[in-house]
């Protein structure tokens, strides 16, 4: 019997990148899924894409919401305990770095960037964890947060926005989780490095340019030690074991951190220390 028969989970930004990665990998193995974004197009790809590897078509419900709208989250929710009954895995993946079309960045970023930042990475979360508690606590669930390495201890001034709204919504990971572990439900994140989404390109980048930072990303020991740029199946996998109470029961509130040991580099680790010993 596959690991997740039986149960239910919900996966925001499942039109796109690992939110897409993790429903297709969820509902391979058992789930019924509901998947989610704005783009109705995307949304429906990652739907075929399930159907592809065989999974009933009664197993996926697909729900054309902004997750950042207080009717499209009840629609989401109630949607899900309708048709499928119950909630057994909340995915809080959407989200997005938002940049300021005046080309503003640091302090000066406008203000109505945060808003939105927060609006879809941090306030989305803390309100659609609100409405799924209670049915989380029915099945003895599990949370999972999408964050980055970008709340980390290094300053990220270029995106000074986004990278508080992680830094935040690990704090919120680790508050939660001893919350909600009094009525027998974990939560507990993720904090991806530089992943091949479609997060470049909703910043407005186009596919040559994506294409070569990630290049130079993969050339410089200093920006990605492993030399490669992850696919979304790489933190699909961590969100799956995270959801996965035989394989990871007794982590709670903790952040994995998969990013090919950028966060591990700085100062003169990041070159070759021992040829300037040479000199
Ligand atoms: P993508 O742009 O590929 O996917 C983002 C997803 O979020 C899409 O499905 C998008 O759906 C959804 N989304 C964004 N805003 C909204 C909204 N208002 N309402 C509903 N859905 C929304 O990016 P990633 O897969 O990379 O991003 C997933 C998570 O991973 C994010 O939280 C991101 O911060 C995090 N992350 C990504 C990294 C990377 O390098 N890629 C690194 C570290 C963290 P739609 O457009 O259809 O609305």
């Amino acid at each position: 019997m596959p690991r997740f028969s039986g149960k239910v989970a919900l996966v925001t930004g499942s039109s796109n990148g690992i939110g897409r990665a993790t429903a297709i990998l969820l509902a391979r193995e058992g789930a019924k899924v509901t998947i989610t974004g704005r783009n109705a197009q995307r949304l429906e790809e990652t739907k075929q894409e399930i159907l592809r590897s065989g999974v009933p078509e009664d197993h996926v419900l697909s729900i054309i919401a902004d997750l950042a709208t207080e009717s499209g989250q009840i629609e989401l929710m109630n949607s899900t305990v309708d048709i499928f009954g119950r909630l057994d895995i909340l995915v809080n993946n959407a989200g997005a770095a938002i940049t300021d079309l005046e080309g503003h960045i640091g302090v000066g970023t406008n203000v109505s960037v945060f808003d939105k930042t927060m609006r879809i990475n941090l306030r989305s979360v803390v309100t659609l964890t609100q409405k799924a508690k209670e049915h989380l606590i029915k099945t003895k669930g599990e949370i999972v947060n999408v964050s980055s390495i970008a709340g980390g201890q290094h300053a990220q001034p270029e995106l000074i926005y986004y990278a508080m709204s992680k830094s935040a919504l690990d704090q919120y990971t680790r508050s939660a989780a001893i919350d909600l572990i009094q009525h027998g439900v974990r939560v507990n994140s993720v904090s991806p490095g530089d992943i091949r989404t479609g997060i470049y390109e909703t910043m407005g980048m186009n596919k040559e340019s994506v294409e070569n930072i990630y290049k130079f990303m993969e050339s410089r020991k200093e920006c990605c030690p492993i030399g490669t740029i992850a696919q979304p199946v790489d933190v699909a996998n961590i969100i799956v074991f995270l959801a996965d109470r035989k394989l990871s029961s007794y982590i709670i509130g903790q952040s994995i951190v998969a990013d090919g040991g950028s966060s591990l580099v700085m100062e003169v680790q990041a070159h070759d220390w021992m040829e300037l010993l040479k000199h």
